[in-house]
């Protein structure tokens, strides 16, 4: 446990971490759980009753009365089910008691949440188990105990357990390589860490509440763009607005208090959109911690009489918020792997590791784009503001140019690091770094991680990272398979490397993602292009993927289907309700308001004819003749969606459904906003029925 950050308890701690196990457990019960985990042992009994005991007295003197495992369903977010400490010892007495059972595991009625197939709903019974490896927490009173979730078979229901997986099998096959290339400071074990960047939007909550589809959907589904969009770049980086400042202040305390240290905050490139950036952690916590991170924020910003937009798209017309897996994978004495050095071009560990994530991202570019979609992503990416759907590698100048001499068989030249003139005579000299950023790029390498930016906001963690892991894992496997059997390995590596990027170069890409002529040559190149959820899940049930997946064992191909269609159906029922919300708001707050509106008009040419005949009141039959024309298509508009969304509904198929929506669904939703938003500017705004664009973009101060 020791690789974990301990926050330091300002505020007072919340969280049963090394420091308060330290301190309050027995010597030998602690060392033994440390040396069980560090072994990845199961625990046992003895501790469990131990710890569970000691867990239970640190949370009552926290003022917690109950306790639940908190896991994380299918559906993407966070569940618990609490129980009380509480437990009668007859003769009317009650005691607290906790006892290592209960912590261990539990079986809640789980029938409800998403299995895809993997089991009928008459088999209720679902498991959750401790995860040791993650601090248990309080939150609302309540003991949180990290656990995974499984079925009565043994089926995984969870998020957690794959990615669990995926971090053995990256362990097993990293200390394979390690220990072919002499392994020099005797490394035993190595993790992959993750910084999870969130981007989210901040909204004044009356408005928010004004708005049906912010409320249903999470985003807007109506709104003409504003007079103001973030053309003017004045919002990134800007200063802080006041009560934003003291939303990030209350949110900094109570993540603090769960150990999650969060470490910058700024103004991202649209109005209203902020960033949070954690201090990096192993993913396992990370994606924990990330969890948590989205529902706090949710919750502080009810007190601010805020409304937390984490919607991959709230706003059409300016960027959408991503999270940013910046990943990478380091020793237990503290060797990251993807660490160049001085001399990246002579650091065989480095250029080994470097070329696994090559050809990983190469052959495996459709499970990266599947395991960030769902149809709130498919909304940004591509749109020239976030990365495109297409995957490609950033190296940078210069690996790329380490990365162009093995792939040229020459001697690389390394370049000084240039000093940084600023032209002002009393501002120091400093160096830069060795290569620029690229912003535009989908995963990319930036100093001694990869950042994936093409995670939405709203995702979890961890369904990216068991692909980023288990990808690289087998190419190790692959590669620790050739050095094994070499006379000379240092040789041998440098020949893989050098092969690796003579075969996978296609996939490194460092100019603008952003620009057309990339999808050209993207194309050229043979690499993916998947649009949307619907084009990409299928790489979940494509032969190649699950025998990767099968052979490091991380999911059978039975929770591979499984996945595949809670996948697609999440796709199509978000679709769906954002149908049936703009059928509703554009029937019942639309066309009523728009009504009045011709009807002011109407009422006004009348009687200004009454007054002066044949006066010409050209505005007013201009304005008229324009809100009857798009009043009429948004009636033809409505009645199509509405067709469509019910004829989507009968198809039984969830791959022919999910591309009805794709095909039909989303192009009437379109077609029915472009009318909406025409009639909305031309209506007076105080009959428009919700706040605008510019109000919800612009209010708080
Ligand atoms: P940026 O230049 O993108 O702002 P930062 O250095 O601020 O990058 O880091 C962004 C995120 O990456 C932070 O959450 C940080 O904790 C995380 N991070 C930094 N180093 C690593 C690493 N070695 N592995 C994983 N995440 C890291
Ligand atoms: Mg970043």
């Amino acid at each position: 446990m020791s690789n974990r950050i301990n926050v330091p308890d300002i505020f007072g701690s919340l969280v049963f971490n090394d420091e308060v196990m330290h301190e309050r457990l027995p010597r030998d019960v602690y060392a033994e759980l440390n040396r069980l985990i560090e072994e990845k042992k199961p625990l046992t009994f003895e501790i469990a009753q131990v710890v569970a005991s000691c867990m239970k007295s640190w949370a009552v003197e926290k003022g917690a009365t109950h306790f639940t495992h908190w896991f994380q369903p299918m559906t993407g977010i966070t569940a618990e089910k609490h129980d009380s400490f509480i437990k009668p010892v007859g003769e009317g007495r009650i005691i607290m008691n906790f006892s290592g059972n209960e912590l261990i595991r539990s079986e809640p009625d789980a029938s409800s949440f998403p299995s895809g197939g993997l089991r009928a709903t008459f088999e209720a019974r679902g498991y959750t188990a401790w995860d040791p490896t993650s601090y248990a927490f309080i939150k609302d009173r309540t003991l949180c105990i990290p656990s995974i979730f499984c079925s009565y078979g043994g089926q995984v229901l969870d998020k957690k357990t794959p990615l669990l997986r995926s971090m053995q099998a990256l362990n097993k096959q990293s200390m394979k390589i390690i220990n072919l290339l002499g392994n020099p400071t005797g490394a035993t074990s190595v993790s992959s860490y993750v910084g999870g960047e969130q981007e989210y939007f901040l909204i004044d909550r009356d408005l928010y509440n004004l708005r049906d589809d912010l409320k249903l959907t999470g985003r807007t589904l109506f709104g003409a763009k504003p007079p103001k969009g973030q053309e003017m770049e004045d919002h990134y980086f800007g200063t802080i607005k006041p009560r934003v400042k003291a939303f990030m202040d209350d949110l900094d305390v109570e993540l603090w208090k769960l150990g999650i240290y969060a470490n910058t905050e700024h103004n991202e490139a649209a109005p209203a959109q902020h960033e949070l950036a954690p201090i990096f952690s192993d993913c396992n916590t990370a994606t924990d911690q990330n969890q948590l991170t989205m529902e706090i924020m949710k919750t502080v910003a009810i007190k601010h009489n805020l409304a937390c937009l984490i919607h991959e798209k709230p706003f059409a017309g300016v960027n959408g918020s991503g999270k940013h897996n910046n990943w990478s994978i380091t020793t237990n004495t503290g060797v990251n792997v993807f660490d160049p050095g001085k001399a990246p071009a002579e650091n065989t560990l480095f250029l080994v590791f470097l070329a696994a994530v090559v050809k990983a991202t190469d052959e495996y570019q459709d499970l990266i784009r599947a395991c960030v979609s769902n149809s709130a992503n498919d909304l940004r990416l591509g749109g020239n503001e976030a990365p495109p759907a297409i995957v490609s590698l950033y190296l940078g100048d210069e690996l790329g140019a380490v990365a162009d001499a093995i792939e040229n068989d020459e001697v690389f030249e390394a370049h000084e690091a240039a000093v940084m003139k600023s032209g002002v005579k009393v501002i120091p000299r400093f160096d830069k770094d060795t290569s620029d950023r690229n912003r535009t790029s989908p995963f990319a390498f930036t100093g001694n991680k990869f950042e994936l930016r093409m995670v939405g906001s709203s995702a979890s963690l961890s369904t990216p990272n068991v692909v980023l892991n288990t990808i690289v894992a087998e190419e190790l496997s692959q590669f620790a398979e050739r050095l094994e059997s070499a006379a000379d390995v240092e040789l041998a590596a440098n020949e893989l490397v050098s092969e690796v990027f003579k075969e996978h170069g296609r996939i490194v890409f460092n100019g603008n993602n952003y620009s057309e002529e990339w999808a050209e040559e993207a194309k050229k190149r043979g690499l993916l292009n998947l649009k949307t959820t619907a084009d990409a899940m299928p790489a979940y049930l494509d032969e190649k993927n699950i025998s990767l997946f099968e052979k490091h064992k991380i999911y059978t191909r039975e929770e591979l289907e499984s996945r595949y269609e809670i996948g697609l159906e999440t796709y199509c029922k978000s679709i769906h309700i954002e149908a049936l919300t703009m059928v509703e708001m554009a029937k019942r707050d639309i066309a009523p308001a728009v009504c009045e509106y011709s009807e002011l008009i109407a009422n006004t040419i009348n009687s200004k004819r009454m007054a002066v005949s044949n006066m010409p009141c050209r505005l007013e039959l201009e304005l008229l003749s324009t809100l009857s024309k798009n009043s009429d298509n948004l009636s033809d508009a409505i009645a199509k969606l509405e067709k469509d969304t019910k004829k989507a509904e009968k198809i039984p198929d969830v791959t022919a459904q999910a591309e009805f929506y794709r095909d039909f669904i989303i192009k009437d939703m379109e077609e029915l906003r472009s009318y909406a938003d025409k009639l909305e500017e031309v209506t007076a705004k105080d009959y428009w029925p919700f706040p605008t664009y510019t109000d919800l973009l612009y209010s708080v101060v």
